[in-house]
């Protein structure tokens, strides 16, 4: 395992970190035995950075890293990152309540890395009228935070001003080889590492969509390389070759995929691609960009829609048709948003266009206008009957099987 150095305070922090917002799920909750069974692991081939939230999981997300860590007693080889949900609050004791509720769920007396949750440049403006500043700074004086940062999904222009504003040790920012003009950016990425600021990266691989089978088009730009990876080989090595990215979070949930991440984070340097190799990133980016219908990363922050919509899933089974060609994926909207195996629908046409999704999109993505292209494309003429019948099907499976 590679390690990068936090400039201000001299941490060592594997480049490797563990993102638990994916953790595996069953029922609706985390699938605890695999899930504690992954992050020992981790912890074990070196991965000290482990990154949550208040929010994930439904809020049980903190309390169950907590446990994990607790009952293991490895709370001291782990530098812990949690997040203020600063909505949560208009003022400082409120934060200071929430960050109290925090420590008690992750069964710990201090939070080593501490970030106020997915800001943008009103958000900041925001925060620090309810006193985010301050109470960032009792907090460091008490000892219950260690290091204060913030994540991050605003424009550009929004980053440094929030970089300037305090003295931040780090960041977290949305960055992979198709984010280099989005949001903070490359630019983003240069500046705080010039503030002497570590940079935390999340979504490496946007959300999933980068590790998927390409499309046949990118595929032959992948096969132009000598180096013979695979397409999240590609994408993790772009963001590691950066000196500038210090840890890169990756939710795990999968065996396999936390070996390769490991040995991945065990062979990358700083500037480890050659120029060819850099072009043919960037040729793959724009390949991509013609392809994909909708840059959703999956993040889910635009949930729970009041009208029912799985907003992700609906995108997620538009860009597997159009950018992954994907031939099932419009059979498989039909089935799982139809309602056919939790017999509640979750269609794209359900969108009443009241517009709440859309500012809570880090993406700015035009959601209900971009539901209404999914809807056409994906439901059409046919998807009544075909519901209809899914559902017919499953009562008498359902019947049989009795
Ligand atoms: S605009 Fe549509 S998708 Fe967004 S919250 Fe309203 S109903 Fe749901
Ligand atoms: S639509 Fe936006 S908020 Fe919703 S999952 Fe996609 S990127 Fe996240």
């Amino acid at each position: 395992m590679q390690y990068r150095e936090v400039p201000k305070n001299g941490d060592k922090l594997s480049i490797l970190g563990y993102g638990c917002m994916r953790l595996p799920s069953k029922m609706g909750g985390i699938d605890q035995k695999p899930a504690e069974r992954q992050m020992l692991y981790a912890l074990e081939q070196g991965v000290n950075y482990f990154d949550t939230a208040y929010p994930y999981h439904n809020n049980r997300g903190e309390s169950f890293v907590g446990k994990v860590f607790s009952q293991n007693n490895c709370r001291d080889q782990v530098k812990l990152a949690t997040k203020l949900p600063h909505w949560m609050t208009h003022s400082k004791e409120g934060m200071h309540k929430i960050l109290d509720e925090q420590l008690g769920k992750l069964k710990t007396d201090r939070i080593d890395y501490y970030l106020v949750h997915a800001l943008n440049g009103g958000l900041w403006e925001s925060s620090k009228e309810h006193g985010v500043m301050e109470f960032l700074e009792e907090a460091l004086s008490q000892g219950k935070i260690l290091n204060a940062g913030f994540s991050f999904h605003g424009l550009s222009g929004d980053f440094n001003q929030i970089v300037d504003d305090y003295d931040w040790t780090f960041c977290q920012i949305q960055y992979n080889f198709m984010d280099t003009q989005n949001q903070a950016g490359t630019a983003g990425l240069h500046y705080a590492a010039s503030k002497d600021m570590a940079v935390m990266i999340m979504e490496p691989l946007r959300g999933g969509n980068l590790a998927k089978t390409p499309p046949p088009l990118v595929q032959k730009i992948w096969n132009r390389a000598k180096r013979k990876q695979s397409p999240a080989e590609w994408s993790l090595s772009w963001v590691w070759n950066q000196p500038e990215a210090t840890v890169v979070l990756s939710g795990m949930n999968d065996d396999q995929h936390i070996q390769r991440n490991i040995r991945l984070a065990d062979e990358m340097r700083p500037d480890f691609l050659s120029e060819q190799e850099l072009d043919l990133v960037r040729e793959v980016a724009d390949e991509y960009r013609r392809v994909m219908k909708v840059g959703c990363t999956g993040c889910q922050y635009c949930m729970p829609c009041p009208a029912g919509v799985n907003i992700p899933s609906c995108f997620d089974f538009y860009n597997s048709k159009h950018a992954f060609k994907d031939k099932s994926a419009r059979m498989m909207y039909l089935f799982q948003n139809g309602g056919m195996v939790t017999e509640k629908t979750s269609l794209a046409s359900q969108c009443v266009q009241c517009g709440k999704c859309l500012e809570k999109c880090p993406q700015n993505l035009p959601i209900p206008e971009l539901l209404k292209e999914v809807s056409g494309d994906m439901e059409g003429a046919l998807a009544k009957p075909m519901i209809w019948l899914g559902r017919r099907m499953m009562k008498t499976r359902k019947k049989q099987s009795r």
